[in-house]
Formats: structure tokens, C-alpha cells, sequence
């Protein structure tokens, strides 16, 4: 267990296709990442967390889908705040075209609050969609979800970060077996559509480090995958022993003052903080 208390931490409020929405605390404020529930459903998990609204700085945007913007526009007439999304990409809904956001262009950096936010470009049916790294005082968070994969700049801006939060969306047996229709499933599996579990556990052996002591599987099919199956796929490729029978956490444990590696999967529906 450490005891260090590090500058940032990120809160999940919920992750998959119905819907997402996450923060990132840093030493001023929060970073609040897409906004795809109503704003009744943010605020009732901001305060099952403790989180503030009035807390918020700014919404970056990781690209345009209507499971992670549905909730902007309604956010924003309640709380005004800044937002960042990159080139083009408030232009392909008309809502969105109506606020006034900070464009830019994947692979750039800002500052947010004292917390440096690095873009990457990532691999989506749309238009520039991105990742994120946040930094603060040498803490670092990796955010990529929604890709189908992982660019050599993805991979190299995600690498060691403390928490890893990173997209373990389907698993390709059930993909193919359950009830999607075929041009549905070739679309998710296409380089353009989500990261399966075995993809993310390949990227996640690239990407773990010493220093990453949290690694959180996001945007998990509700349909075509488990989070047990997408954690118990991270902790095979790392070596991590399950926490329990379920599944539901697994535990890399190091040697010495070497944090140990903590693994588990963001749902849909219950936020979570991690620290
Ligand atoms: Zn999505
Ligand atoms: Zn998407």
C-alpha cells in the first residue's frame, strides 16, 4: 500500500456504450472527460463520490459519438466551462457547433489547472478522434478508449503512466458468437472500431511499467464481453494473480519498495475512484 499522495486522481463515472463520463482531479480543480449521461445522472455519481460541479474547469472531448457528448450541452448551460476538443470535431453535430470550444490539433499539448493534457491521435470511425495523458508534479494518467488501435504515438504517450485507464472492449469469441449483426462486429473489430481484450493485454505488456500502479479496463462491452474477461486477459499478460473467484480484481505483486500493480474494469453503471 503506498502512502504517498499523489496530485492526481481519476474518477470514473461510468464507461460503455450507454454512456461516459470521467475526472481528473489535479491540485486545482477538476478535468472533466466527455459528458454522455444527463447531467441529473453526472451530478447524483460526482456526489456518490464527493466530487463538486462547481469544481470543474474544463470538458476535453475524445471524439463525438453520442455515448460520450449526449450530455454537453445541458451540462454546460448549468455549469459553464472551457472545452477542448480537436479540429472538426464540434463541427459534426450541430450542438456541439453552437459552443464555443477550443479546437486543436491531435498530438498538441495544454494546460488545464496546472495539469498538462497531451493529445494523441487514435483509431475511430470519426473525425480525429484522440487520447489523453495528464501530468502533474511527475504524476501521470493515461486515457485511451474507443480505438481500434493503438499508433506507435499512442502507445509512447500512454507508456508508464500511474493509472492506466485503457479500453478492453470485446472479447472476439463472444464478438463473433453473440447477436450482433456481421457488419456490426466487422466494424467494432476493424481498425477503426474498439480494442478487444487481447489487443489491450498486448498493448498493456508495451505499456506497464514500475511506476504504473493502476490498470483499469474501459468501455467493456456489455453485450460481447465480461469484466472479469477483461481483467483476467490483463492479469495473464502481466502476470497478476485474481483477487478472488469472481474475477472482478487482480493484484501484481512487486518486490521492495516497487508499488504492486492493481487491476480492475470500469462498469456502466457504478462510478469509481481510483487513487
Ligand atoms: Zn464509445
Ligand atoms: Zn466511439
Amino acid at each position: 500500500m503506498s502512502t504517498i499522495d499523489h496530485p492526481l486522481h481519476l474518477h470514473i463515472l461510468g464507461s460503455g456504450s450507454k454512456g461516459n463520463c470521467a475526472l481528473v482531479e489535479g491540485p486545482q480543480g477538476l478535468i472533466m472527460i466527455d459528458n454522455g449521461f444527463s447531467r441529473r445522472e453526472v451530478l447524483s455519481r460526482m456526489h456518490d463520490l464527493g466530487l463538486n460541479e462547481g469544481d470543474v474547469r474544463a470538458l476535453v472531448l475524445t471524439h463525438e459519438h453520442t455515448d460520450h457528448v449526449s450530455g454537453i450541452s445541458v451540462w454546460c448551460r448549468a455549469f459553464p466551462v472551457e472545452l477542448y476538443a480537436s479540429v472538426g470535431t464540434p463541427g459534426m453535430r450541430k450542438y456541439l457547433a453552437e459552443l464555443p470550444f477550443c479546437e486543436f490539433i491531435p498530438g498538441t499539448s495544454f494546460i488545464i489547472a496546472g495539469v498538462t493534457v497531451a493529445t494523441f491521435g487514435t483509431s475511430h470511425d470519426v473525425t480525429n478522434p484522440v487520447g489523453f495523458r495528464f501530468s502533474c508534479d511527475g504524476d501521470v494518467i493515461g486515457y485511451a478508449t474507443d480505438t481500434g488501435v493503438l499508433p506507435e504515438r499512442a502507445l509512447a504517450t500512454l507508456a508508464d503512466a500511474r493509472i492506466l485507464a485503457l479500453e478492453s472492449n470485446h472479447d472476439v469469441p463472444m464478438l463473433r458468437t453473440g447477436p450482433y449483426p456481421r457488419y456490426l462486429q466487422d466494424r467494432i473489430i476493424s481498425e477503426r472500431g474498439h480494442l478487444s481484450n487481447a489487443q489491450a493485454a498486448k498493448a498493456a505488456t508495451q505499456l506497464v511499467t514500475d511506476h504504473t500502479e493502476q490498470l483499469i479496463a474501459m468501455h467493456i462491452s456489455q453485450e460481447n464481453n465480461r469484466p472479469s474477461l477483461a481483467v483476467r486477459s490483463f492479469a495473464e499478460a502481466l502476470g497478476a494473480q485474481l483477487d478472488n473467484d469472481l474475477g472482478s480484481s487482480a493484484t501484481l505483486a512487486r518486490p521492495g519498495d516497487t508499488p504492486d500493480l492493481h487491476i480492475r474494469a470500469a462498469g456502466q453503471n457504478r462510478p469509481i475512484s481510483i487513487w
